[in-house]
C-alpha cells in the first residue's frame, strides 16, 4: 500500500462520521448492544468487537491499522507508553526459569527491566555486543525464549545485522523482538526483514510533536492475539482515545517529518564532524561511523538524531557550551519539532549520585525541523565559548 494511502485514508471509514476529514475521539469507556444476540457476538471476538476501551476504541482502532500498515505487520496494539510496549512484548515471551538474549546498551529502562525487574521473577539476561552476530549465537542457551534487539539505539548507535539476527532466532526458536524508534518504520520495517515483534516509543516520531506519551506494537495476526488476551488487558497499559486521536493527526506529516530531519541532521553533523572544538561525531550516515556500511544497506535515513564528543578540557568548558547554547532547548526525549540537546555533563556533581560512565563531554544532539542554517548559527556561537 502506498505510504500516501496509509497516512491519509487508511482505516478512516469517514461515511460512519458526517463525513468528516478528520475522525471523532471516541472519548467513551464502554459500548452499547441493541440485543442480548448482539453482546453475546461481540464476546466472541473482543480484540475486533466495540465493549470496553481497555480492549478495543475506534479512534485507536483507525492508528492501530495505519501503524500496522507502516510496518508491513499484520496487527498493530497501542500502549500508554513506549516501555508500556516493551514490557508487554518481553513479558508475554519470557517465563519462570527462562533466558533472554539482549544487545548492549538498550534503552535505559529496557536495561532496568531486563537486569533488575525480571529476575525476581526467574528470567535472567545475558546482554552481548550485537555488532557481531556470532556474539548473539552463543548467547543463546537451551532455555533462551526472546533476543532483545534495538539497532541503532539512541546514544551510541550500534547496529546489528537484521537480517541475519532475525534469521538466527527463527532457526533457534527464540522470538525476536526489535525497538525501531530510531529509524521509525519510515526508514526501516524489521519486521520486513523477518523480525517477530517491532515497538516503538510512539512518543518520539510517531506522534512527532513532543505532547503524547505511547508506546506501540507490531506482530503478526497470532502473536498480537496471545498478546492482546495475555499482557494488554491484564495489564492495562492501554493508550487513551484522546491520545490516539492526536498520534493520527501527528502520523499526517510523519514522511515529511521524518525527511526534514533527516536532512537536516546530516548537514548539521558534517558541520559538526569539521569543527575544532568537537572531538567525534556519532551519526550511523555518516562515513566515519565504523558500521557505515550496513547502515546503508538496511536504513533508509537516519532522522536527526546522533551524538557527539566535545572538545574541552574540563567539565566547566563543556558547561559553556550548553550555558551559552539558544535555539536549542536542554531536554531529554526527541522526535518532536523542536530542536534538542541532552547534556550528559547534568548528570555529573548530582549532591548525592555518583558519577555515570558516560563521559561528560558527550552531547546528545536531536535535529527537529527548524531551518538548519538557523540552528547552525546557534551552534557557532556556542562552540566558539567551550
Ligand atoms: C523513549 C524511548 C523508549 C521509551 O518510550 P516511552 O514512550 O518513553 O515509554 C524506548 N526506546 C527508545 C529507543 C526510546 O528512545
Amino acid at each position: 500500500m502506498h505510504l500516501s494511502e496509509i497516512l491519509t485514508h487508511l482505516g478512516e471509514e469517514r461515511g460512519q462520521y458526517f463525513n468528516a476529514v478528520s475522525p471523532p475521539v471516541i472519548q467513551t469507556s464502554n459500548f452499547t448492544f441493541a440485543s442480548l444476540d448482539a453482546f453475546r457476538q461481540a464476546f466472541t471476538n473482543e480484540l475486533e468487537h466495540h465493549i470496553y476501551s481497555r480492549g478495543n476504541n475506534p479512534t485507536s482502532g483507525i492508528l492501530r491499522q495505519k501503524l500496522a500498515a507502516l510496518e508491513g505487520a499484520e496487527e498493530a496494539l497501542v500502549f500508554a507508553s513506549g516501555m508500556g510496549a516493551i514490557s508487554a512484548a518481553v513479558m508475554a515471551n519470557v517465563q519462570a526459569g527462562g533466558h533472554v538474549v539482549c544487545v548492549d546498551s538498550p534503552y535505559s529502562w529496557t536495561r532496568a527491566l531486563l537486569k533488575e525487574y525480571l529476575p525476581r521473577f526467574g528470567v535472567s539476561t545475558t546482554f552481548v555486543d550485537g555488532r557481531d552476530v556470532a556474539n548473539i549465537e552463543r548467547a543463546i542457551q537451551d532455555n533462551t525464549t526472546l533476543l532483545y534487539l534495538e539497532s541503532p539505539n539512541s546514544l551510541t548507535f550500534e547496529l546489528q545485522d537484521i537480517r541475519a539476527c532475525a534469521e538466527l532466532a527463527r532457526r533457534r526458536g527464540v522470538v525476536s523482538v526489535m525497538d525501531n524508534s530510531y529509524c521509525s518504520p519510515i526508514f526501516q520495517q524489521p519486521i520486513k526483514m523477518g523480525v517477530d515483534i517491532v515497538i516503538h516509543s510512539g512518543t518520539k516520531y510517531l506522534n512527532g510533536h513532543s505532547d503524547v506519551v505511547m508506546g506501540v506494537l507490531c506482530t503478526s495476526k497470532a502473536l498480537a492475539r496471545k498478546i492482546f488476551e495475555g499482557e494488554y488487558m491484564t495489564m492495562g497499559g492501554i493508550l487513551a482515545p484522546h491520545d490516539a486521536g492526536l498520534a493520527i493527526r501527528g502520523l499526517r506529516t510523519l514522511e515529511l517529518r521524518m525527511q526534514r530531519s533527516n536532512e537536516s541532521g546530516l548537514l548539521i553533523a558534517r558541520y559538526l564532524e569539521q569543527h575544532p572544538k568537537v572531538e567525534r561525531v556519532i551519526h550511523p550516515l555518516l562515513p566515519s561511523f565504523p558500521q557505515y556500511e550496513l547502515a546503508k544497506k538496511q536504513m533508509r535515513g537516519a532522522g536527526g538524531l546522533f551524538s557527539l564528543y566535545l572538545k574541552a578540557e574540563s567539565l566547566e568548558k563543556a558547561e559553556a557550551f550548553y550555558n551559552h547554547l539558544e535555539r536549542f532547548l536542554l531536554a531529554v526525549s526527541w522526535g518532536g519539532h523542536e530542536s534538542l540537546v541532552l547534556p550528559f555533563a547534568a548528570f555529573y556533581n548530582i549532591p548525592g549520585k555518583p558519577a555515570p560512565v558516560v563521559p561528560w563531554n558527550l552531547v546528545r544532539m536531536y535535529i527537529g525541523l527548524e531551518d538548519p542554517q538557523w540552528l547552525i548559527e546557534g551552534l557557532d556561537k556556542a562552540l566558539s565559548r567551550v
